[in-house]
C-alpha cells in the first residue's frame, strides 16, 4: 500500500517497500510493485523519487 505523507507543503507518495517518495501516486505504486517482485529498486523508477528516507 502506497503511503501518503506531507513534506513541507507537498504531498509525497511513499513506496512501502523501499521507502522512497514520489510526487505521483502511480509512480509510487509502480515502484512498490517492482520492489516486491524483484526485491530491488528499478533505477528507471527511482530516478523520479523526490523524497529519501
Ligand atoms: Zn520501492
Amino acid at each position: 500500500m502506497v503511503k501518503e505523507i506531507i513534506v513541507g507543503e507537498k504531498k509525497v507518495y511513499l513506496c512501502e517497500v523501499c521507502g522512497l517518495g514520489y510526487a505521483n501516486k502511480s509512480r509510487a505504486k509502480e515502484c512498490e510493485h517492482f520492489c516486491k517482485k524483484y526485491k530491488a529498486c528499478s533505477l528507471e523508477i527511482t530516478r523520479y523519487a523526490i523524497y529519501y528516507p
